[in-house]
C-alpha cells in the first residue's frame, strides 16, 4: 500500500549524517536522483563540514538537473539526540560536540533559503521504511538497526512516537538487557548496545574465555562480518560470542515489542548481511518469549539499506510525521 502525501512537496535534499561517514542525497518521493557518500570525522564538530555540505548539495543539485527552488525542504538525519521542534541538536555523547549551539535553520535559510527539517537518525530511517521500504502499509512498527552502535525507532499508530524528553521511543539500543552488565557509551550499564554491538565487540571478545585461541585473537579489527564468518566455519569461540550477541538482541527485541505493541519489527544496519543466521534466531526467540495476544509479531528485514534515511525526508517535510 502507498501513502498518500498531503502537500505537494516532492523534492527535496537529504543529509545521512553518521560519526564517520555522510550521505547528501537529492530525492523525489521514493527516488534519488543524485547522492554521495563520503567520509567525515566528527571528532572536530560539525561547522567545518557545513561549507562541505553545502558544495556538494549544489553539485548533486545540479547533477540532478533540479534547481534549489524545486526543493521544499533541507533535512538533516543527525546520529544524536534532536529536538525536531525547534531543529536543535540537543546531545550528541562525543561525536560534533559543537552542533547544539549551531542555528541549522538559520544555515539553511541563509545559504538555500529553505526550510529545514532534523531528527534523530533512526526515526528518519524508519520514516523512509515506512514510506518506502519495509515498513509500508504498517501502522505500529519498530525498526532496530544493528551496527557500530544500535539504533531503536518506534512508529505509532502511524507517527513516529515522541514525547517530550528527546529520547522517547528513538534509544532503543539503550534498552537495560542485564543490570550488571558493561558500562555503555550512555549514562547506564548493560545496554543492549554496550552487550553486542559492534563499538563493543572488542572488548566482548577480549574478555571472553579462552580468546587467545581463538581465530578471532588474529584479526587485527574485530567486527561482527569476521565474527559470524569465523563462526560459521567452526570457531567455538566466535561461535558462543555470536550466540550470545543473538540472544541479547533477541531479548531487547522482546523488550520492545512488550513497550510499544508493534505490529512489525524491522531490521536495518551493515549487521544484518548476516540476515540469514539473525532473523530466524529472532523470530524463533520472539515467537517463544514475547507476549502478544493480539497476534504475532513480523520480524523483517529492512528494504532500504542506507537508503532509508535519505528517503525519510519528503515523509518528515511533508508533515507525515
Ligand atoms: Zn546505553
Amino acid at each position: 500500500m502507498m501513502h498518500a502525501i498531503s502537500t505537494k512537496c516532492r523534492r527535496a535534499v537529504s543529509i545521512d549524517l553518521g560519526g564517520s561517514h555522510a550521505t547528501v542525497a537529492v530525492v523525489e518521493d521514493r527516488r534519488i536522483l543524485a547522492s554521495r557518500a563520503f567520509a567525515i570525522d566528527s571528532t572536530g564538530g560539525l561547522a567545518p563540514w557545513l561549507p562541505v555540505f553545502k558544495k556538494i548539495t549544489f553539485e548533486l543539485l545540479e547533477q540532478a538537473g533540479v534547481s534549489v527552488g524545486d526543493c521544499c525542504g533541507y533535512v538533516l538525519s543527525f546520529c544524536g539526540m534532536v529536538d525536531s521542534k525547534t531543529g536543535r541538536v540537543v546531545s550528541t555523547n562525543g561525536k560534533y560536540e559543537d552542533a547544539p549551539g549551531i542555528d541549522l535553520p538559520a544555515w539553511c535559510m541563509a545559504e538555500f533559503g529553505l526550510r529545514f527539517a532534523m531528527d534523530n537518525d533512526a526515526r528518519v530511517a524508519l520514516l523512509g521504511e515506512w514510506y518506502a521500504g519495509a515498513a509500508q502499509g504498517a501502522m505500529d512498527v519498530v525498526m532496530i538497526t544493528l551496527g557500530t552502535g544500535i539504533g531503536g525507532a518506534v512508529l505509532a499508530g502511524g507517527k513516529p512516537y515522541r514525547t517530550r524528553q528527546v529520547q522517547g521511543g528513538c534509544i532503543g539500543g539503550h534498552l537495560p538487557a542485564l543490570f550488571s552488565g558493561r558500562k555503555c557509551s550512555c549514562p547506564a550499564y548493560g545496554c543492549v548496545e554496550a552487550e553486542a554491538s559492534e563499538w563493543a565487540l572488542p572488548t566482548i571478545a577480549r574478555e571472553w574465555p579462552d580468546f587467545a585461541s581463538s581465530r578471532l585473537a588474529e584479526l587485527e579489527k574485530l567486527t561482527f562480518r569476521s565474527l559470524f564468518e569465523l563462526a560459521l566455519e567452526g570457531d567455538r569461540v566466535s561461535l558462543e560470542i555470536r550466540n550470545r550477541c543473538l540472544h541479547v538482541w533477541a531479548c531487547g527485541t522482546v523488550g520492545l515489542i512488550h513497550a510499544y505493541g508493534p505490529e512489525r519489527v524491522i531490521f536495518g544496519g551493515g549487521v544484518m548481511k548476516s540476515g540469514e543466521v539473525i532473523l530466524p534466531y529472532i523470530r524463533d526467540y520472539v515467537e517463544k518469549y514475547s507476549w502478544t495476544p493480539s497476534g504475532s509479531v513480523s520480524i523483517l528485514p529492512a528494504a532500504l539499506g542506507n537508503n532509508a534515511a535519505l528517503l525519510g525526508a519528503i515523509p518528515l517535510l511533508s508533515g507525515l510525521d
